[in-house]
């Protein structure tokens, strides 16, 4: 830390992103996609729009917005994207934290740092005992609202009824639905942003669609809160989303068959993996996103964690309220299948120890 930094940020703990490790990593720690962007994407990339790097990119982002708001049938003028959803939630947490913000106990660990950083009110609401959430504790809130759906970390998913009926009991607070999971069989809160004007919901590219690396997020809402998230925008970085990402973004969304086929796969190596832990003594939470959160009763999380980094398998150990677990991301079927593999043999050895 340098003299100079201001004192109010002095405090400021930053999000640990997970491992980025060079090596010959089976790497399921970061709820990547295991497959490639589609072949759309390498061809809207040509050498034309390269060689117009010299020039900004389109601050409106015209082209991806147009896609985006074509794909989930709103206007344009109900879409805002920025550089991953992480800015997006960023924008919004400057733009709405006035009154500040709950938000489950265990979920997407930058909220409290966005928090942080923007000097907000950020209360935890106590999980259940089964890691999921109880809607009733949302409603008629005192403070905003903020829900990852399906629930990061655990990956349980609340029904749209549910969700409606919190962003229904709140009419005077806003209601943030952080969907970066839900192409992975939930259902979106998309269709409810014409009913309610105090609903957002924020999407990515980075799981569902393959492009973690384009950094491309967005917001869904009602225009005037989309108005105020680009005036954040605009007042902070109005080239946010660079010309490549543009392209490749609006190339991948109109691919809806191979969105499709990448999504239906994740599923079925998901509901395997599920079968697999419950087979061999592990709990494991009902996960509809694009990983699973596993522990087993003859060994601790991090052990577990550390034993597989050892045999070339990289997980997430996220420790405090759930350091009994790993969080696995669901990658292609031959990843999961040398998980699998792996795995068993370390619960054998523990079983046999004990
Ligand atoms: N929301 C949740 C719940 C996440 O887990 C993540 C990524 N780990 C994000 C938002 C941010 O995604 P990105 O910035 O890549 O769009």
């Amino acid at each position: 830390m340098s003299r100079f930094l201001s004192e109010d940020l002095k405090n400021l703990v930053p999000y640990t992103p997970g491992e980025q490790l060079a090596g010959n990593f089976i790497k399921l720690n970061t709820n990547e996609s295991p497959f490639p962007p589609s072949s759309r994407v390498a061809e809207s990339l040509n050498t034309v729009e390269i060689n117009k790097l010299n020039l900004y990119s389109d601050p409106t982002a015209d082209l991806l917005v147009s896609e985006i708001a074509k794909y989930y049938s709103v206007k344009k003028e109900n879409v805002a994207v920025g550089n991953g959803s992480d800015e997006i939630l960023a924008f919004a947490f400057n733009a709405f934290g006035e009154k500040g913000f709950i938000c489950p106990e265990i979920t997407y660990g930058f909220y409290p740092v966005f928090a942080d950083f923007f000097g907000i009110d950020l209360e935890t609401v106590q999980m259940e005992d089964d890691l999921s959430i109880n809607p009733e504790k949302y409603y008629s809130s005192k403070r905003n609202i903020i829900l990852a759906n399906p629930n990061a970390q655990t990956g349980i998913y609340l029904d749209l009824n549910e969700i409606e009926r919190i962003v229904r009991s709140n009419e005077n607070k806003i209601v943030i639905i952080d969907e970066a999971y839900i192409d992975f069989g939930g259902e979106s809160a998309v269709s409810l942003i014409d009913k309610y004007d105090n609903l957002l919901v924020v999407q990515t590219f980075s799981k569902s669609r393959n492009l973690a690396g384009g950094r491309i997020g967005f917001a869904i809402g009602n225009k005037e809160l989309i108005a105020d998230i680009n005036t954040m925008k605009f007042s902070f970085n109005p080239y946010n989303v660079n010309r490549l990402s543009i392209l490749a973004g609006s190339a991948s969304m109109s691919d809806c068959e191979y969105f499709i086929e990448c999504t239906k796969q994740i599923i079925e190596n998901r509901e395997n993996l599920i079968e697999f832990c419950h087979a061999n003594g592990f709990i494991v939470t009902p996960s509809k996103a694009n990983f699973i959160l596993m522990k087993h009763p003859s060994i601790d999380g991090k052990d577990l964690y550390l034993q597989l980094k050892e045999k070339g398998i990289l997980v997430r150990h996220l420790g405090g309220l759930i350091s009994d677990y790993i969080r696995v991301t669901i990658g292609s079927k031959e990843q999961m299948d040398k998980f699998k593999e792996k795995t068993s043999e370390i619960i054998k050895c523990k079983i046999q120890e004990i």
